[in-house]
């Protein structure tokens, strides 16, 4: 199973395949692997104790950072997530982020920011519309409506909690006019914004 992967100077952790989105855009459509990996799909989900033996067979020293980002959605595999980080942080890794679509606290049924609180630096957080409806066509959340206000929701908590949170967009699928209100709503969170290249 490849758990651990490169993107350019960072480690990626692929910890699942599960998600609640099916996102029009997602890269598992049309690929099996992204970056230096070969298939991110895995036969099981690893446990903490599989992840952290992978992480043994790499220098952490060669990476600026370490990026939970695989193909699915890390907090769907909150426990998991939460063990790892607190060992790397524990173990002198570079600066962790994870990549998530900021329904992390409906998925697992609670506020889940004060638990990355100690052992996350960044929280990358996949905006990709100023308009929730426009948003919910985009990403197709299984829960709904309910997606965009829980994911906004979800980066002010995470601001609050001291968290350095990042919102992005892809430069591809929004106006420059969308783009702004993007920029206003990060602002009025208290995130940065990035819009970032398409990666197809
Ligand atoms: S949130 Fe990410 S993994 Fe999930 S469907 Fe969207 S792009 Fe794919």
């Amino acid at each position: 199973m490849e758990i651990l992967y490169e993107v350019h100077t960072g480690l990626y952790v692929n910890l699942t395949n599960r998600c609640p989105c099916a996102c029009t855009f997602c890269l598992r459509q049309t690929r099996n692997q992204v970056g230096a990996s070969s298939n991110l799909w895995l036969e099981r989900e690893p446990t903490a104790a599989e992840v952290i033996e992978a992480f043994s067979h790499w220098d952490l020293s060669r990476y600026k950072e370490i990026v939970f980002c695989g193909f699915g959605e890390p907090t769907c595999a909150l426990d998991v997530l939460l063990e790892v980080a607190h060992w790397l942080k524990a173990h002198n890794a570079p600066p962790i982020r994870i990549n998530t679509n900021g329904q992390g606290s409906l998925i697992n049924g609670r506020d889940i920011a004060p638990l990355l609180q100690d052992c996350i630096d960044t929280v990358s957080i996949s905006l990709n519309h100023p308009d929730p409806a426009a948003y919910q066509a985009l990403v197709r959340s299984r829960f709904g409506d309910a997606a965009y206000p829980a994911m906004i929701d979800f980066a002010r908590r995470c601001v609050e909690e001291g968290l350095h949170v990042v919102l992005t967009t892809v430069d591809t699928t929004i106006s420059h006019e969308e783009e702004a209100r993007c920029a206003e709503i990060c602002k009025e969170i208290g995130a940065t914004y990035r819009i970032r290249a398409w990666e197809g």
